[in-house]
Formats: structure tokens, C-alpha cells, sequence
């Protein structure tokens, strides 16, 4: 790759001015509570500079070092799903008109511009399956609407979480495609480079130096020494057929034994889709809000119908969790609904890791052991 301009580490402000300039909420991440989360931002020291954290199964502490980097990090709990799929929304209401008829309106779409800035490649991958989802299986004008108005700031990952395989599943620690412009980072700086239109309009529009071709090569191993970094995995071969031949696995009871059924992991996960839809009345009786608010295959009332709780048991929650997430969607999405990102073993209480439970149930993939 020809060497990049470059953006010195004073000029970042003028990416985020000329964003605001632009029209665009900028949301960036930022340390809110203990944890690296997005929020809206608007001058470059809300940034987590010399941030580092580090996680493991069920622990994630934030620590300041003197770096001078800003994205010096793994990603925080949450992803940018809730920018494109909100946690609640209003989908339509009712209401009943002076003259006693029903009147219905659908809710109003989000359409102001946000430019996101920091954005892993991880979530990059979730965000390219969730399109999938929301755009084209099951069109949703609610999430074309947020996704629309989307620009795309990448930064290539170099400080991978102990709990992290992108590597594994091949959608980082490098950006490789969906994002607007991309920003590899080093202590002085970053190389910027475009991956749309929109992009390249934005990155002649910016104050860049030319870039050192070594600085660039060191800043580009960077990325592949966090993908060496990785030591977790999925396994081998073919996960679907391996855990449709398991489904009698006595591992979904041992894991049963420990999870909580909490739904941490589907929450914080930056491809699960889940969702139920309730209507909300009025304290005044005329009128009802129609909401849909995330859920998870981990809630009882998920698996509710028509009298009947299909998936009574945690074992039965759990391995609708794995099986749909690692086989099904291959047949769903053409790919396995995992990123990498780990987020589900940091901020999972008990700190389960689906890649280890997915190993011991896989060993047995030559039959069901039951
Ligand atoms: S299953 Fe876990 S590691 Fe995979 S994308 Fe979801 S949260 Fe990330
Ligand atoms: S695997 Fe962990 S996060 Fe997921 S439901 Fe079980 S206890 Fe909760």
C-alpha cells in the first residue's frame, strides 16, 4: 500500500471540526463510569487518551498510562449497534380520534447526520451482518433510516483485549473494508486513508503532511502483531454441522451449571438481533405506543408461544445462543454471527467464553453424544 498522508497528533481537532462544520453529531469514544463507551463529542481531549484497559472472563478495568494515542484500547461494552438499532423505540402509535374512530401514525425516523469516530473493525463486521439483517432480509425503515446518515470513522486496532479473536474469525484487528476513512495511529499521529466517496471528499478537506513510508510500515505492523497477539480461537472445520451433531452434548447442562441466563452476552454483542415488540396504553385509555426494545434468546418470554415457553431450561437457552450464533446463520448470513470482538466472555458475570465451550462440544463433532 503507497504510504498514506498523514495527520499530526495536534491536527485531530481540525477531523473533528471540520465534522461538526459539516452537519455531523461527532461520537466518539469516551470513559464514562469505568468502561470506553461513545457518546457525543466535540473537542479532541474528551478522547481517552493513555487509556488502556485490560479484560479477561467476566473482568474489564481501565488503566492511564502517559501514551500519547487516544485509541490505544479494545473495544468497551458497548458497539455501535445502539446507533443503528436502538435499545427501545417507539415503531407507531394510536390513538383515539373526538369522534370515536382509531387513528394510526407511524413514529418519525432519525435522520441527523452522525459521523462515528473510532470505530474497530470488529464492529465494522457486525454492523456489515446487521445490514444484512435490518436492510435487506427484513427491511426496516427505522434502522435504514440511522444507518443512512452514518460516516464512518475507522481507527485499525493495536491493543487487542486478552479475550479478542478477530483474528480468528477474519474481520480485524486491521479495518479492511466499510468504513468512510480509516486512521492508523501512532505516537506522533495518524496515516488517513479513504474507502468511499464521502471519504475522499472528507480527506482532501484535512491538513495532511506528507507521510513516512517506515512510520507507516511500523504503524501497519502494529495491527499485525495485535492479530499475533490473539490467543483465542474458534475451532477448525465446519461449526454448523459440529453443533447440530452435538445437541445432546452433556456440556450444554455443564455450561447450564454456571450461566445465569442473564443476557449479558446478547446484549453486548454487536450482532444479535433479537427483539420484542409491546404496546404501551396511555394512562388516559385514548392512545397506545407500540414499542420494540432489544431481547435475548437468554429471556423466557422469548421463546413464549401460544401458551407454551419452548425453551424452558438454561441448557436449552444457552445452546440456542451457540447453535443459532456459530451454525445457523451460516445458513441464515452465509457466515458465523461471531466477530471476535469478545465482548461476551469480558462482561459475562461468570465469565463463560463461548470459544471454550465451543471447543469441548466440537471435540465431539464425529456424533451426538447422547
Ligand atoms: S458472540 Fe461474543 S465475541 Fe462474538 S460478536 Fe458476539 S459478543 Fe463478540
Ligand atoms: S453466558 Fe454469561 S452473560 Fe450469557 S446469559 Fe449466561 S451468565 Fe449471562
Amino acid at each position: 500500500m503507497e504510504t498514506p498522508g498523514f495527520l499530526p497528533m495536534a491536527r485531530l481537532q481540525t477531523l473533528i471540526d471540520t465534522l461538526i462544520d459539516d452537519g455531523f453529531r461527532c461520537v466518539a469514544p469516551q470513559v464514562r463510569d469505568g468502561a470506553i463507551l461513545y457518546d457525543t463529542l466535540d473537542k479532541v481531549k474528551q478522547l481517552p487518551k493513555g487509556v488502556t484497559q485490560e479484560q479477561s472472563n467476566g473482568r474489564y478495568r481501565l488503566h492511564q498510562t502517559d501514551s500519547t494515542r487516544n485509541f490505544a484500547w479494545a473495544n468497551g461494552p458497548q458497539a455501535i449497534k445502539p446507533l443503528t438499532f436502538a435499545p427501545r423505540e417507539e415503531l407507531w402509535y394510536s390513538e383515539v380520534k373526538s369522534d370515536g374512530s382509531l387513528k394510526f401514525y407511524q413514529a418519525p425516523t432519525e435522520t441527523e447526520p452522525v459521523a462515528i469516530l473510532g470505530v474497530r473493525a470488529c464492529d465494522l463486521a457486525a454492523l456489515a451482518l446487521q445490514d444484512q439483517h435490518f436492510q435487506h432480509s427484513f427491511p426496516d425503515p427505522y434502522y435504514d433510516a440511522r444507518r443512512k446518515r452514518l460516516l464512518l470513522i475507522a481507527v485499525h486496532c493495536t491493543h487487542p483485549a486478552e479475550t479478542c479473536f478477530c483474528a480468528s474469525t477474519g474481520d480485524g484487528p486491521e479495518a479492511r473494508s466499510g468504513y468512510d476513512l480509516s486512521l492508523y495511529e501512532t505516537d506522533l499521529g495518524y496515516f488517513v486513508t479513504a474507502g468511499s466517496l464521502a471519504g475522499e471528499m472528507l480527506l482532501h478537506r484535512l491538513p495532511l503532511e506528507a507521510g513516512d513510508a517506515a512510520l507507516f510500515a511500523a504503524a501497519r505492523g502494529e495491527t499485525g502483531a495485535a492479530a499475533d497477539a490473539q490467543q483465542r480461537q474458534l475451532p477448525e472445520g465446519d461449526l454448523q454441522a459440529m453443533l447440530f451433531g452435538n445437541l445432546n452434548h452433556p456440556q450444554w447442562q455443564a455450561v447450564a451449571e454456571r450461566c445465569l441466563s442473564c443476557g449479558n452476552c446478547t446484549q453486548v454483542c454487536p450482532t444479535c438481533f433479537c427483539h420484542s415488540e409491546n404496546s404501551v396504553p396511555s394512562i388516559s385509555g385514548q392512545s397506545t405506543a407500540h414499542e420494540r426494545q432489544w431481547d435475548s434468546c437468554f429471556s423466557p418470554g422469548h421463546s413464549y408461544i401460544h401458551g407454551i415457553t419452548l425453551r424452558k431450561d438454561t441448557a436449552s437457552r444457552y445452546r440456542q445462543w451457540l447453535t443459532h450464533k456459530f451454525g445457523s446463520w451460516h445458513e441464515q448470513y452465509g457466515r458465523s454471527g461471531c466477530v471476535g470482538c469478545g465482548r461476551c466472555i469480558s462482561w459475562c458475570p461468570v465469565g463463560i467464553d463461548p470459544t471454550e465451550e465451543l471447543a469441548v462440544i466440537c471435540k465431539d463433532s464425529a456424533g451426538d453424544s447422547a
